[in-house]
């Protein structure tokens, strides 16, 4: 009866008009049934001031709902808002949240293993550690880590190299490093700690009043445009680079492994490219925003410095000392390291030829004023 009527309406409205009539008709419940409410919140490690690495998750939460009509919305939460920003992995873990966006290197004191996420000292700068995520098996064995956390993770930014930091003294040898408190993120800590340094790993907003007070004698955060938001040029004259132990790391949307299996397959590839997304968006407003604070800084009489070499040899030293003695003791950490080395070699081998001429050939043209 049905087809017969439709094929009876079709002489009058024409076939066109009666196909796109009846599919509205089948598909608007089925689309009702395939777009559940949800709502999720999401604790981040960084305060709200810090646009770039706090924003990240904001523009991620924000293409979720546009790309769902609203109907999911993950609302974000700043550092110690809902979870202190140091614990997001628990709270991910119990499932009090279900989901944070963090930078897995804070939890090496649960297992240095989660430090390849970001990253580690002398490892992969930006570029290279997405491509060993997406192409050199970094994803699957990291989720595979995960598991014993219930969590499934998405690369969700990166900043860029970062500075090597805030000092009250300049460092002109390797000993003067040794007996330096500093707040310093990630597995970087273990290798300066070998040089003699103390390392203390703060959040973002208690740095600062722990370099003005003197209790921290140095102190890393980001980039120019960060740090100058948080202050440390007031505090510390000498700013150090590069951050050797941060070549490219990685902040990451941390998700309850039940929540996200619970997920709609199609809300699950949105999350997927909204993350990704935002990875970009990330790291290209710190690369637009870092020149002009960096001129700032400069201007307002920051002693802008390189690491000596012997310094940064002596750090390189320490890192493959302790990550030989990791691997001896954690079989985790042994597998990924075992497996990451060999591509950190290739990347270099790669980015010797064309990277490498390309920028230091236009950064002679910058200094020579051609530019
Ligand atoms: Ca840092």
């Amino acid at each position: 009866m049905k087809r017969r009527s439709l094929f009876k309406n079709a002489g009058k409205l024409g076939v066109g008009t009666v196909a796109a009539a009846a599919s509205t008709v089948v598909a608007a419940p089925a689309i009702a049934q395939s777009m559940p409410e949800i709502r999720w919140r999401c604790a981040s490690s960084f305060p709200k001031s810090l646009d770039t690495i706090y924003g990240a998750a904001e523009q991620m939460a924000k293409r979720v709902s546009e790309a769902t009509d609203g109907k999911f919305q993950i609302r974000v939460f700043a550092g110690g808002e809902i979870v202190p920003a140091l614990q997001v992995v628990d709270a991910v873990q119990a499932n009090t949240v279900e989901c944070g966006h963090t930078a897995p290197y804070y939890y090496v004191g649960k297992d240095p293993t989660f430090a390849f996420q970001t990253a580690i000292p002398f490892g992969l700068n930006a570029r290279q550690q997405i491509a060993w995520m997406y192409f050199g098996g970094g994803r699957e064995l990291m989720n595979d880590f995960l598991k014993e956390y219930s969590i499934h993770s998405i690369p969700c930014g990166n900043t860029g190299a970062q500075m090597g930091g805030w000092f009250r003294k300049e460092i002109k040898t390797i000993d003067d490093m040794k007996g330096l408190k500093m707040r310093i993120g990630g597995f970087a800590g273990q290798v300066l700690a070998k040089v003699g340094l103390v390392p203390q790993q703060l959040a973002a907003s208690d740095i600062y009043p722990a370099l003005e007070k003197g209790t921290i004698d140095a102190a890393e955060w980001v980039g120019p445009y960060d740090d100058e938001k948080l202050g440390f040029n007031k505090v510390a004259p000498n700013y150090y680079y590069p951050g050797w132990w941060e070549g490219g790391p990685e902040l990451d949307l941390y998700i309850n492994t039940s929540q996200w299996e619970k997920l709609p397959k199609h809300y699950q590839a949105i999350v997927e490219s909204a993350s990704a997304e935002a990875h970009n968006w990330m790291i290209a407003k710190y690369d637009a925003q870092n020149p002009a604070a960096l001129r700032r800084l400069v201007a307002g009489g920051t002693k802008l410095q390189a690491f000596p070499t012997a310094v940064m040899e002596a750090c390189f030293a320490a890192a493959e000392e302790l990550y030989t003695e990791t691997s001896a003791k954690n079989p985790k950490f042994k597998k990924i390291y075992d497996a990451w080395k060999p591509f950190r070699s290739e990347q270099f081998l790669w980015a010797q030829i064309a990277d490498n001429t390309f920028d230091n050939f236009m950064v002679r043209q910058y200094r020579a004023n051609k530019l």
